[in-house]
């Protein structure tokens, strides 16, 4: 067995569609590229059920999206639009893009969601999270667990366990939303309208982000959820930004 070594990915972000990442961690997969991390993004399906664009036109404003965003990598797993299924076949192709790039925190969407596809992706990239570091499961690579999942576009009862203050992001995040054209907006658009082609999402989606930044005191955030309790190692630094063994007066 040839065991392929993986590269590591800091952050690996997992949407049902492409546009999904985009549209509720982008801001905060900017900022990290920002910071020097390697960051990425997975599309789980091509988006060919999508109402509005095709497949060809969304591959590019996907790529065009990942490059505002300074990503390292985007694949697209193919999945079925309308249709992803959590099955072992699934899962061991998650696992797969898992193993390759090792991630050290892996971003996908909550599981409560009105749209299906949001569901059981949820659900397939937690089950192949875990599945991921059991040796049995065998991919010719070498078993790999992320340390972290953490749970984007929250429904309006869940509190966020953090939030991610994108204040300085809002115009590389709003460049890559943009770059979904055969969704958004567009007057010269014959096509049928849906929710993201509404004149007003975009600021629909500008006042969830102000919303979140409010709870934390600043312009614009990006809320997520953890599975369990935030661990902090350092009270005082964490919550003033002091360094330890400098004195303050
Ligand atoms: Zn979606």
């Amino acid at each position: 067995m040839t065991v392929e070594r993986g590269m590591h990915i800091d952050i690996l972000a997992f949407g049902a569609h492409p546009d999904d990442v985009e549209l509720f961690a982008g801001g905060t997969l900017a900022k990290m590229a920002a910071l020097g991390y390697a960051t990425g993004v997975v599309d789980v399906t091509k988006g060919e059920l999508g109402t509005r664009g095709t497949v060809a036109r969304r591959r590019r404003e996907a790529r065009l999206a990942a490059r505002e965003l300074g990503l390292k990598v985007r694949e697209n797993l193919g999945l079925a639009d309308g249709n992803v299924q959590v099955t072992p076949a699934t899962r061991l192709k998650v696992i797969r893009v898992l193993r390759k790039y090792r991630p050290r925190i892996v971003l996908t969407h909550y599981w409560d969601d009105n749209h299906p596809d949001h569901v059981h992706t949820s659900r397939l990239i937690s089950e192949a999270v875990h599945h991921s570091g059991l040796a049995k499961i065998d991919t010719g690579q070498e078993r790999y667990r992320p340390d972290t999942l953490l749970y984007f576009k929250l429904p309006v009862h869940v509190m966020p366990s953090f939030v991610v203050d994108v204040s300085d992001f809002t115009r590389q995040r709003l460049d890559a939303i943009r770059c979904y054209g055969s969704q958004l907006f567009d007057p010269s658009s014959n096509e049928p309208p849906t929710k993201l082609s509404h004149p007003y999402f975009l600021e629909r989606v500008e006042n969830i982000h102000s919303f979140y930044g409010t709870l934390i005191g600043k312009k614009k955030g990006e809320a997520f959820h953890l599975k369990g309790v935030l661990e902090i190692s350092d009270l005082v630094g964490h919550f003033t930004g002091h360094q330890p063994g400098i004195r303050y007066e």
